[in-house]
């Protein structure tokens, strides 16, 4: 079920080298490495650099370590991992009885039980470095470090680029720079989100594996002379989906300039594919995990019937008819996902005429609080390899959970993998996965019944209805965006 090791580590090097050759700033590629680095190896990741003085080390990106951890402040060079400054790796199986350690009791703290620290090799002398933090005891193997430098000259890499681009911009004559100084540099020390719900973003992307760099590329959009006079840059790339996302604010004001930015932008760039996604959408989406302002809206109850059980029937009998003779002669395997699909799964079954399989498959949800990885809770137990899967969804939404389903059931080598959803509310697709039986296209509206729940409720409903939500107490209380 998981993916190989080999594969891991090349996956997450062929996405440092991407973000390496974009417009992306120093901060952001420093950051794509660590989370590449923590979701290969499934550890906590962080990023240090040497200051001009080469006496501290200076925090400067990490992943799925506490906060805590991270503001212990500056280390000492020279107390701290040494490897910093003989550019050896440095491997510590038991942080509680390592001298090496600077801060053992905030490791406890928490949790860190294991620990490998690589130097960033800049120009032949250290500029900082990469550490690896388990929450069990692990024992690093020659390919866990070998892929580490690997992912530390990259880093080195991305810092040796931005220093010369920087020279270029900002020539200083007479004064000579050490590997870590200057503007670039000093940003690259910390990752900053304009705003939190950035943040609370990105951390969903990666939880669905789903590749993201931050305001990667501005737009221009208006000359004067040869001088721009207005640009546009979009809050996120997405490189895997080779898609641009613009988070809003509620504020009519901003929205509708935003608006005529973007249609200009797409009149402009025509190739440039762009999503913007409103502050309500965009909560809504958050509150799915049980996070941002609509994270408790309570449901006032069912707004309007969406679809009756016979419309519901007629629509079930004529995708069953289409599976039949679909994947006559093949006997497909139906997989239904989360629970979403239990009734549609249940009477699509028995419209299907030919013979078949079922099987379900589970995986987790995102939580705010614990910035783990995408994984299966129940997995498949039919071997899919030379079958002809059908994936069962109720409703797909952003594609997230689908995509990143089919990601880990694609090199199980099935013969053919499809999907059929009863519901498919298209305007709000982030990944683009393509479906091949849809039941019918639904607005952005909260729908329940027929199997699909508002926090474990109306599942048993026999139709489809919208959901009416409370309204929370302040609609802009989070704050409005940036820009
Ligand atoms: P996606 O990953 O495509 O964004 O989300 C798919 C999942 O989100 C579905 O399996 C379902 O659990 C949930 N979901 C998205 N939209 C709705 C909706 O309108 N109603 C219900 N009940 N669940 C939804
Ligand atoms: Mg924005």
């Amino acid at each position: 079920m998981a993916i190989g090791k080999e594969q891991a580590y090349y996956k997450a090097a062929r996405r440092a080298v991407t973000a390496l050759n974009s417009d992306a700033s120093l901060k952001q590629v420093l950051h794509t490495i660590v989370r590449n680095i923590a979701r290969a190896m499934e550890a906590g990741v962080s990023l240090v650099l040497l200051d001009s003085s080469r006496k501290k080390l200076a925090h400067s990106s990490s992943w799925g370590l506490p906060q805590f951890y991270l503001r212990k402040g500056v280390l000492d060079a020279d107390k701290s991992l040494s490897e910093v400054l003989t550019g050896q790796p440095a491997v510590i199986g038991d942080v509680g009885r390592d001298s090496r350690v600077q801060y053992p009791e905030m490791a406890a703290k928490a949790g860190i039980v294991s620990m490998l620290g690589i130097p960033i090799m800049s120009s032949g002398l250290a500029a900082g470095s990469i550490r690896v933090y388990t929450r069990e005891p692990r024992e690093f193997t020659n390919q866990d470090i070998s892929f580490v430098t690997t992912m530390a000259n990259l880093a080195a890499v991305a810092l040796g680029s931005s220093l010369l681009r920087e020279e270029k911009e900002e020539a200083e004559p007479g004064r000579s720079q050490t590997p870590v100084e200057g503007a670039a540099l000093r940003k690259a020390r910390s990752v900053t989100f304009a705003h939190p719900s950035e943040e609370e973003f990105a951390r969903i992307l990666d939880f669905y594996d789903v590749e993201w760099i931050y305001e990667p590329r501005s737009f221009p959009l208006r000359w004067e002379a040869d001088r721009i006079t207005e640009m546009f840059t979009p809050d996120f790339y997405l490189p895997g989906l080779d898609l641009y996302i613009e988070l809003t604010t509620l504020k009519q004001s901003s929205v509708t300039k935003k608006n005529r930015k973007l249609r200009h932008l797409r009149q402009l760039y025509p190739e440039v594919k762009i999503m913007l996604l409103h502050k309500n959408e965009y909560d809504r989406l958050l509150a799915r995990y049980g996070c941002g302002p609509l994270a408790h809206t309570r449901a006032r109850g069912i707004r309007r019937v969406l679809y009756s059980p016979a419309e519901i029937e007629e629509r079930v009998r004529a995708l069953a008819g289409r599976i039949s003779k679909d994947y006559a002669g093949r006997r497909p395997i139906l997989v239904g996902v989360q629970r979403g699909f239990i009734c549609f799964m249940a009477d699509l079954i028995r419209y299907i005429t030919i013979p078949l399989d079922v099987d379900f498959i589970t995986m987790s949800y995102y939580s705010a609080s614990d910035h783990s990885m995408f994984k299966f809770t129940k997995d498949m137990e039919l071997n899919i390899a030379g079958r002809h899967v059908i994936v069962v969804e109720g409703i797909v939404d952003t594609g997230m959970t689908l995509n990143s389903i089919l990601n880990h059931l694609r090199p199980r080598r099935a013969a053919s993998l499809a999907v059929c959803t009863l519901l498919d509310k298209r305007v709000r697709r982030i990944a683009d996965v393509p479906l091949e039986y849809v039941g019918f296209e639904v607005e952005d509206e909260f729908v329940v019944g027929y199997g699909l729940d508002y926090e474990e409720e109306y599942r048993n409903l026999p139709f489809v209805g919208v959901l009416e939500l409370e309204k929370p107490e302040s609609e802009d209380r989070a704050g409005s965006h940036k820009k």
